[in-house]
């Protein structure tokens, strides 16, 4: 009998550029032993500057895709990226209570290019019903004002945590600086600051790698803090080797 795999439920949005998105979560998942089961919440138009359009999977098919794939196959963590609509949180958060893993949650509320990706109804679907049922959730410094409702950058992961969520991990790429400081928020803990130092280009899709690292390591069954450590240093070497696929931001590559 070959070794079984490490398997990573995926919930995230379709990338044509292959940079952000499903392609993230399942090169990730492969280049770090682990297998993708993935789902399609959205269609996107958009190229490696920016997102045009995103078209929401009809919630009823995402839950019957579900259903079908959860009474025949159990994941061991749930990676959530871009979510098209409020109306696929509760679904999702069915299938999180159905699995029992750990979760980690990238929450995709605007494109590095600027786009918003997420109307007022998802983000309170987001925060009031998908916060208390994640393991971690990894926003970058705009994402964590926006869902924290504060712009005091040191204030949004203690909220976050008091929101319900058991561990936040607020990525710094967006914000200005020599280093990128990424700080981990969890109860009970001094926050614990990580530096890396600032690469030359801008990337597309850094943040859905970063967190499909994370579900891939913990599907695999490292405990948090290794996984936290171990995926920002493989998404910064993925970063330091990134392709230009198009005139904009580059692409990670995702190999082992
Ligand atoms: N499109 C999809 C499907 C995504 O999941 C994401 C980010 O996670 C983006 C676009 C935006 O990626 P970035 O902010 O890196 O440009």
């Amino acid at each position: 009998m070959p070794a079984p795999r490490p398997l990573l439920l995926c919930l995230s949005g379709l990338d044509p550029t292959g940079g952000a998105g499903l392609q993230a979560d399942i090169e990730t998942a492969a280049a770090l032993g682990a297998h993708a089961l993935g789902l399609v919440t959205a269609l996107t138009v958009q190229d490696t500057r920016n997102v045009a359009e995103v078209a929401p999977t009809d919630a009823a098919l995402l839950e019957r895709q579900l259903r079908r794939l959860l009474d025949d196959v159990r994941p061991q963590a749930i990676k959530l990226g871009l979510l098209g609509s409020a109306a696929q949180v509760p679904v999702v958060g069915r299938a999180i209570d159905r699995c029992r893993v750990p979760v980690v949650c990238d929450p995709v509320l605007r494109a590095g290019g600027g786009a918003e990706l997420a109307g007022a109804g998802l983000v309170q679907a987001l925060r009031e019903e998908l916060l208390p049922r994640l393991t971690l959730l990894t926003p970058n410094a705009a994402e964590a004002r926006r869902l924290a409702g504060t712009d005091a950058l040191e204030d949004c992961g203690p909220r976050l945590l008091r929101a319900g969520c058991a561990n936040v991990l607020v990525t710094g790429g967006d914000e200005p600086g020599t280093e990128v400081v990424n700080t981990w928020f969890t109860a009970g803990a001094a926050p614990r600051h990580f530096r890396w130092p600032r690469l030359p280009e801008t990337f597309h899709g850094a943040g859905c790698t970063l967190a499909a690292a994370v579900a891939a390591l913990l599907a695999g069954g490292a405990a948090l803090d290794q996984a936290i450590a171990q995926a920002q240093a493989w998404t910064h070497a993925a970063l330091a080797q990134a392709i230009a696929v198009g005139g904009g931001r580059r692409i990670p590559w995702r190999r082992p």
